[in-house]
């Protein structure tokens, strides 16, 4: 797939944004917070996330290292991307808050989150 702009956004519409990405690879990861969102993300460069609307209403939470920047749409509560840990210059991006996006056909991989210290 060619580099593909993909828009985005929370459940409530509050928080919109759009990612630059070639899809090709989904991963999920068995971290404690990742297994609770059951979450399935494609890894953007921070350069390929543009927040479009809502960044007022998008809440931050961390845990443990505090280095990974989970956010959530204050309104809704969906979990629309998150700044990573081990490579904080990364966003992961929750698929499912794409437009127009279907997982099929699309290579996916766990990743080893609670392997991590
Ligand atoms: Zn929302």
């Amino acid at each position: 797939m060619n580099l593909q702009t993909f828009k985005g956004s929370c459940h409530c519409q509050a928080v919109k944004f759009e990612i630059d990405s070639k899809l090709e690879e989904i991963t999920t990861c068995d971290c404690s917070i990742c297994l609770r969102k059951n979450a399935l993300m494609v890894k953007v460069p921070e350069a390929a996330l543009r927040i479009l609307s809502g960044e007022d209403l998008l809440s931050t939470y961390t845990f443990h290292t505090h280095t990974a920047q989970h956010y959530f749409c204050s309104v809704c509560g969906i979990y629309p991307f998150h700044r990573k840990r081990v490579t904080p210059d990364y966003f992961g991006v929750n698929v499912y808050c794409l437009s127009d996006f279907s997982p099929e056909g699309i290579p996916q991989r766990a990743t080893d989150g609670r392997g991590m210290p």
